[in-house]
């Protein structure tokens, strides 16, 4: 199967807030044209933020199917069954399926689908609505490294786009999918910490959100390990080690690999 990027249709069976993450990353990507997408869902609610980029909205999902090359899958899981049964015959060989329904998997996408259909599962994370997601892709067993490929390339926009083997997925979810929660527990913490030393409330989120935003950042950019950067403002005496002994009596380290785990866990039950 070979594409040429600039000519690809692409369409989204579903319509909600990861349709429309995926959707802002792949437009500001300029790889894909407005006219160029496709989207369906059963009401109109979401209709309008695709419609105020140029893309066309339907209630058909069979419309999405017959006008698209890649057809993402961004439909509530339970919902998977229903949307696969109503749009499987018309799905062709020639077409890529991407699924991002937390909890398929690749052989129920594939026993749902065609033979031979070049099936891919996607986990993002909710920051793909700023273009800042950390996704994982797996390839089902029809899918090759093209493929791969093309997906990476559309979604360069989004985030961090990695691939690996499916069972890394229910690990991402653990990692990324619930630990950007951890993320906004630990800076709500951080914000209440300096409320109970004085600083006003609204100060003290905007300063916590920027100081989260600026360590990951400086993680992701400098390349460096964490504890590298955590050592490089260390002080000895100085206020960071006491604050880190302090989060050390608390366990953070430990609470939060079993929060990983724990949620890694749950996805693997929910699976
Ligand atoms: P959402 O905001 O509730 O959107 C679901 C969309 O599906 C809505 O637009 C809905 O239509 C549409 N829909 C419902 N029934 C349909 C049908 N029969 N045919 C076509 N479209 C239909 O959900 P979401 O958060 O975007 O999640 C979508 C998928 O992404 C889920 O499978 C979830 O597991 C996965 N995911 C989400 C996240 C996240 O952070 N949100 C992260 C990873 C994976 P209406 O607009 O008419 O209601």
């Amino acid at each position: 199967m070979s594409f040429d990027i600039t000519n690809l249709k692409v369409g989204f069976i579903g319509a909600g807030k990861m349709a429309q993450g995926i959707a802002r990353g792949l437009l500001s990507s300029g790889k894909v044209q407005p006219s160029s997408v496709i989207v369906s869902s059963p009401s109109s609610k979401n209709h309008g933020f695709f419609l105020d980029f140029g893309i066309a909205t339907t209630h058909s999902n069979t419309t999405v199917v017959q006008s698209s090359h890649i057809i993402f899958l961004v439909v509530k899981p339970h919902l998977i069954s229903t949307v696969l049964n109503e749009v499987s015959s018309l799905i062709t060989s020639q077409q890529i399926i991407i699924s991002v329904a937390a909890g398929i998997t690749i052989a129920k996408l594939e026993e749902l689908l065609p033979p031979n259909s070049a099936v891919l599962r996607l986990m993002p994370n909710l920051p793909c609505v700023v273009q800042e997601g950390a996704l994982l892709f797996s390839r089902g067993t029809h899918a090759s490294e093209k493929e791969a490929d093309l997906l990476r390339s559309l979604l360069s926009s989004c985030g961090l786009v990695e691939e690996g083997p499916e069972s890394f997925i229910d690990i991402h979810t653990g990692l990324s999918g619930s630990g950007i929660a951890y993320v906004y527990m630990f800076a709500e913490a951080m914000a209440d910490g300096a409320i109970k030393m004085g600083m006003p409330s609204s100060l003290a989120h905007r300063i916590a959100a920027q100081t989260i935003l600026g360590a990951g950042k400086l993680l992701r950019d400098s390349g460096q390990h964490p504890a590298q950067l955590r050592a490089d403002v260390c002080t000895p005496g100085g206020t960071t080690i006491f604050g880190l002994h302090a989060l050390e009596r608390g366990g953070l380290r430990s609470t939060t690999m079993d929060a990983v785990e724990a949620a890694t866990e749950r996805a693997r039950e929910l699976g």
